[in-house]
């Protein structure tokens, strides 16, 4: 990170006439790696730019800001140090990718608006605040908890990997605006307003079954307030997940930056979650950022042979699992015991030789990248992959082989300050915004 402020740290008042010829060629050296030099150029080898593609890995800051954990996730049954931990983001992972900082995320799904639903839902909350709290007190040597950017630099600098928690869905907080404060202080830094299915706060871009379309036409009046909140206390504000209006609603009123924890391009692949350019417009006029997503489903449309549907369809029966993917089958899923569905998931995986879907690559990943660089600029574009949620990207599949995506943006000839940017160059300067906004800088 810090070669190329060589450059830089010659004394300004050291006039250029003086300078020795080691002076000069010390000075033409650092300018040469400064970033914007570094980019791929025509005339690389392919093992030239693998080369330059590990170099600029190594040197840019690399943020993911969405992955899942469960309420086991830095215990004796999920050790993140382990490299038998099957989960796709684990410090193992981690270091051996060369991601250096990950947003844990406290997921809870939607559920009744009532006082004990709600509570059920904070309880929840509270166990996955407590388990990302864990992992600094289990492995001290490796990582540390960050809950400001100066936290993340500080941290990264010190050799450990950086954990930050965001918070998936603001269900937990009711109709209690002090338990986002409590959420503030219990170390989340963004919030995802809903998830699928409408909240108090806003509507889904994925009503459930039974849901109309919208409840409010965007924001509820419980919900602008709650924007209003995160902006005092110095939450980043996520639409990942928010209906197209919600998200419109969220860009408009709040007084700093928003971002998409995990959403990919309509314009690249047509879906609910994803963002369109109208609202990538308004992310660029917020100053926010839209973190690509690695869940093959969001990236590409992919079309099922009959005879993967029909096997699919049979593994359904043989688990007992209900049709579709709502409520029920979520439920069903919950109510299965953990080896039962360690099974399932690895009958599921079986299919994927036998029956293999439309390939998701890396490149089509970047894809929703570049489109979002070509519509508002290389300033509103980060990574948020949604790991231990989904996957499903061949070459991107969990954060060991995060140095893929690296690769592919200096293929297509994106220089060091750009990947730097996209990787969490561009995170942290929203963060660093809505941390000023909240008189927090
Ligand atoms: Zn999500």
């Amino acid at each position: 990170m810090t070669k190329h402020r060589l450059f830089l740290a010659i004394p300004s008042q050291v006039s250029f006439g003086i300078l020795t010829l080691a002076a000069l060629t010390l000075l033409l050296s650092g300018c040469s790696s400064t970033s914007t030099i570094h980019r791929a150029s025509k005339s690389m080898s392919d093992d030239e730019v693998a080369s330059l593609a590990k170099r600029i890995h190594e040197r840019v800051l690399t943020i993911d800001t969405h992955d899942d954990i469960s309420s086991d996730f830095a215990s004796e049954k999920d050790d993140e140090s382990s490299p038998d931990n099957r989960r796709q983001v684990t410090l193992h992972k981690m270091k051996k990718g060369g991601l250096d900082a990950e947003f844990f995320a406290v997921f809870t799904g939607n559920g009744e608006r009532t006082a004990e639903a709600y509570e059920s839902a904070y309880k929840r909350a509270v166990s996955l605040f407590d388990a990302i709290h864990r992992l600094p007190e289990r492995h001290p040597a490796l990582v540390d908890i960050a809950y400001s950017p100066d936290d993340v630099a500080r941290i990264h600098a010190s050799g450990k990997l950086v954990a930050c928690i965001g918070m998936e869905n603001g269900y937990p907080a009711g109709a209690d605006l002090g338990k986002v404060k409590e959420f503030y202080d219990r170390g989340t830094r963004y919030i995802t307003l809903t998830h699928s299915g409408h909240n108090q706060i806003c509507d889904s871009s994925t009503p459930r079954e039974g849901e109309p379309k919208e409840e409010y036409g965007g924001l509820s009046d419980l919900g602008k307030q709650v924007v209003r909140e995160m902006n005092r206390l110095g939450v980043m504000v996520d639409v990942s997940h928010a209906s197209k209006n919600a998200t419109i609603a969220a860009l408009t009123l709040s007084k700093a930056p928003i971002i998409a924890s995990h959403s990919g391009a309509s314009a690249v692949h047509e879906h609910a979650r994803n963002v369109d350019d109208e609202a990538l417009r308004l992310f660029k006029k917020n100053g926010g950022v839209v973190q690509v997503v690695a869940l093959a489903d969001y990236i590409k449309a992919r079309t099922d042979s009959p005879e993967r549907l029909a096997a699919q369809e049979a593994i359904r029966k043989e688990f007992g699992l209900p049709a579709g993917r709502g409520e029920a089958a979520r439920k069903a899923m919950q109510a299965m015991s953990q080896e039962q569905r360690t099974k399932f998931r690895e009958t599921l995986r079986e299919l994927d030789t036998k029956y293999p879907r439309t390939s998701v690559t890396v490149s089509d990943m970047v894809d929703h990248i570049d489109h979002i660089v070509k519509t508002v600029g290389i300033d509103h574009v980060g990574i948020g992959t949604d790991f231990d949620g989904g996957g499903g990207v061949i070459g991107f599949n969990d954060a060991s082989e995060s140095i893929n995506i690296t690769m592919e943006l200096v293929k297509r000839g994106y220089s060091e300050e750009e990947i730097g940017k996209i990787w969490g160059g561009n995170l942290l300067r929203v963060w660093r915004e809505v941390e000023r906004v909240a008189g927090k800088r």
